[in-house]
């Protein structure tokens, strides 16, 4: 079957599930990674690798739906000594710690919280926007989405033209995890099948915001489940052309309801393969994201090779896989150094993936390298020589939180 995908892939034309699913399972992993950086160098600039600046903080943690793959959450209407909801100030100073540290985008989520009125969302988009209008709000993902439908009494599209007028341009793509019915059934049971996710996403895409298509895997889906994920994501790309990337990260167990029941953690090698065949399969997407935050620096840089023209963000913040003992941070000069290794030319880009500023290339590694002074893998501490403090960051602002 490889050599027909090969024919197919080159002559430009769509592959079926069944390829799909060979491609996760039968392909030759090293073949996979060929392919897939070929098309890659045909949809985006083959020399450049992006990055943007970001911060993931959350203004709440309390939450109603209890997915079974979550250490994040504390339950909605319990009190708990680390539950917490902030209030549109409180939002507002992590927008401030962001752009302390060059932030252009923050990717901003919560807990289902129905104790938040409806007002607060459209709020915190619109006081965002007039506040800090360097950083781009990515805010909520479509269960919150949901949640603000459920408390405000608009339909879907009512909530979307709401944040849209307050000025939200992108939506990040949390949620979806396997979009398949068997697998939501299993894991996130309250979140509805994989149309809830979908609906979303299609009416964003109608009022005018972008957003990115994610996948949480390495749990109980099967190959064949990855696929149907992909076909929905490519059908509905199809569709609007909305979204900006695809992004697949792996399914951290620690401290969640469910580690017991998932014996295996998918390691680097899925990874590549499902970096590769989705660059293969989704073919109406012109970025894919490799992460060094989820699957560790070193992997991410190898990721690079398979398909992936996108190293994520800097995350100065970040608290969901901490809550499960995943801890990974960085600095700009490390995420260009990272790059630089792999032998591309870093690029720092805004949410919707435009180019900000050209970085040196690999060359400038000679007189550059010796500016990062640690190579930090994925630990549940940090070595106390760690730079505490980031570059932008003043004294006492410090957003990495533990
Ligand atoms: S993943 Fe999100 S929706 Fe699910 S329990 Fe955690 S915070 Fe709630």
């Amino acid at each position: 079957m490889w050599s027909t995908i090969e024919a197919k892939i080159l002559r430009g034309e769509r592959l079926t599930s069944a390829e799909g699913v060979h491609l996760l399972t039968d392909a030759s992993l090293l073949e996979l990674g060929t392919l897939a950086s070929e098309v890659r160098a045909r949809k985006t600039d083959p020399r450049i690798v992006t990055y943007v600046i970001d911060t993931n903080p959350n203004y709440t943690n309390y939450c109603t739906v209890d997915c079974h793959f979550c250490a994040f959450y504390r339950k909605a209407g319990r009190p708990a000594a680390d539950g917490y909801t902030h209030d549109v100030e409180g939002v507002m100073r992590m927008m401030a710690d962001a752009r302390k540290v060059g932030a252009t985008t923050v990717l901003l989520q919560g807990g289902l919280n129905p104790g938040i009125p409806w007002a607060f969302y459209t709020d915190i988009v619109r006081e965002a926007c007039r506040r800090y209008p360097e950083i781009m709000p990515h805010f909520f993902s479509a269960p919150e989405i949901h949640q603000m439908a459920e408390v405000s009494g608009l339909t879907i599209r009512g909530v979307l033209e709401a944040l849209y007028e307050a000025g939200q341009r992108s939506l990040p793509g949390g949620g979806a995890e396997i979009l398949a019915t068997r697998v939501r059934r299993r894991i996130s049971v309250k979140k509805g099948g994989p149309e809830t996710w979908l609906d979303v996403h299609r009416e964003a895409h109608r009022v005018g915001i972008k957003s990115t298509a994610t996948m949480m895997y390495g749990h109980v889906e099967t190959p064949a489940e990855i696929v149907e994920h992909f076909d929905y994501i490519r059908g509905l790309q199809d569709e609007t052309g909305g979204f900006t990337a695809f992004v697949p990260w792996s399914y951290k167990r620690g401290n969640t309801p469910m580690e017991a029941k998932v014996p295996h953690i998918a390691g680097a090698n899925v990874y590549f393969r499902v970096l590769a065949a989705s660059r293969l399969y989704l073919d109406n997407f012109d970025h894919v994201q490799a992460t060094w935050f989820s699957e560790g620096k070193k992997t991410g840089q190898i990721a690079l090779h398979f398909g992936a023209d996108d190293f994520g963000g800097t995350l100065f913040e970040e608290n969901v896989h901490l809550a499960t003992g995943h801890l990974n941070r960085t600095t700009i000069a490390e995420i260009e150094t990272l790059i630089r290794e792999s032998g591309f030319t870093p690029a720092q880009r805004d949410t919707l993936y435009g180019i900000v500023k050209v970085s040196e290339g690999p060359s400038a590694l000679a007189h550059l390298s010796s500016d990062v002074p640690l190579f930090v893998e994925s630990l549940r501490e940090l070595p106390a020589e760690y730079p505490a403090q980031l570059e932008g960051e003043e004294p006492g602002s410090h957003v990495v939180p533990g």
